[in-house]
């Protein structure tokens, strides 16, 4: 019989590669891989906090968006291999320098390495864990992080299956977005804060993309409406910093979010009666991407 890393299933994706030899749709083999391991202030207050979010980077990632503003470590896999303990260890010298919490990013194609890292070294964590996605991930394998996340951040990047084909090759993305979500909120239950930091529950995000405001205020006409989405509270993210790539082959995509289209998206959010967080439009001027320069990943 084939071990999990023989025949990798770990996410919709289903690649069924031997990871031991090569690797799948994510870019990533068997090995844990990361770009950076530091203080991060660019997450919504609640999380970054005064002293910052312990950012973990992967390497990788199993969504590939063509927009993406960490092409070097989601696609071109920017990074360098950890062993388990060393992880251990970062989250610990993470702890010792202030980090709030724990912020596992794209992580989700290195489960199997990571759940044993947390199994273990959770009791020594005085801070919670986070899980920072895409939301492109199987509900079978969430249950497996059922007591070892405080706090989900799930992307809802698109609600039309026809702009997921499109931009992330992943026609089913809302789909399986939708379950993944409903899995974290069972998870967390409803938000617990402390001194204005977030210490369990979940916080949908959504960045506005241009070209498609009316997409955003479906999604959260959908999120309001549907009930299952309210048997426990979430806060919602809505996001204005999308930053175009040269030369996209979406010609749509070649610019930055308008005012209007932003404020459209917020005004529906905010007569939805959501909760949570909004970007300045500025957003858009600035970088929300560190340098991935490997800090923090050796000791
Ligand atoms: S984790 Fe990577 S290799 Fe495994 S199924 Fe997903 S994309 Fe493919």
């Amino acid at each position: 019989m084939q071990s999990a890393s023989e025949s990798c299933s770990l996410c919709p994706r289903q690649c069924h590669v031997n990871r031991n030899e090569t690797s799948g749709f994510c870019g990533a083999k068997n090995q844990i891989r990361i770009a950076r391991a530091a203080l991060h202030f660019w997450e919504e207050p609640c999380i970054s906090g005064v002293n910052g979010s312990g950012a973990v980077f992967f390497s990788g990632c199993n969504l590939q968006c063509c927009f993406c503003q960490n092409m070097p470590i989601s696609s071109e896999n920017f990074g360098a291999e950890i062993s388990g303990e060393r992880l251990a260890e970062i989250f610990l010298e993470l702890q010792a320098q202030g980090a709030h919490n724990i912020n596992l990013i794209t992580a989700g194609h290195y489960l199997l390495q990571i759940i044993p890292v947390l199994e273990k070294i959770k009791p020594q964590l005085r801070i919670p864990v986070i899980y920072n996605t895409s939301s492109y991930e199987s509900v079978e394998n969430l249950k497996k992080l059922d007591g070892l996340i405080d706090i989900y951040l799930p992307d809802f990047k698109f609600f039309d299956p026809e702009t997921a084909r499109n931009y992330a090759n992943a026609p089913d993305y809302p789909e399986i977005t939708e379950k993944a979500i409903l899995e974290m909120l069972r998870q967390t239950g409803n938000p617990i804060f402390e001194k204005h930091l977030l210490k369990k529950g979940c916080i949908i995000r959504h960045l506005v993309m241009p070209g498609h405001r009316q997409e955003s205020i479906a999604l959260l006409n959908y999120l309001a409406e549907n009930s299952d989405f309210h048997k426990n509270q979430f806060l919602l993210s809505l996001m204005a910093q999308y930053t175009p790539m040269q030369n996209s082959v979406y010609p749509e995509l070649n610019r930055k979010i308008t005012k209007m289209e932003y404020n459209s998206v917020l005004r529906t959010a905010q007569d939805l009666g959501f909760s949570g967080y909004s970007q300045d439009k500025s957003a858009s001027e600035q970088s929300y991407t560190p340098d991935f320069n490997l800090e923090g990943v050796f000791s």
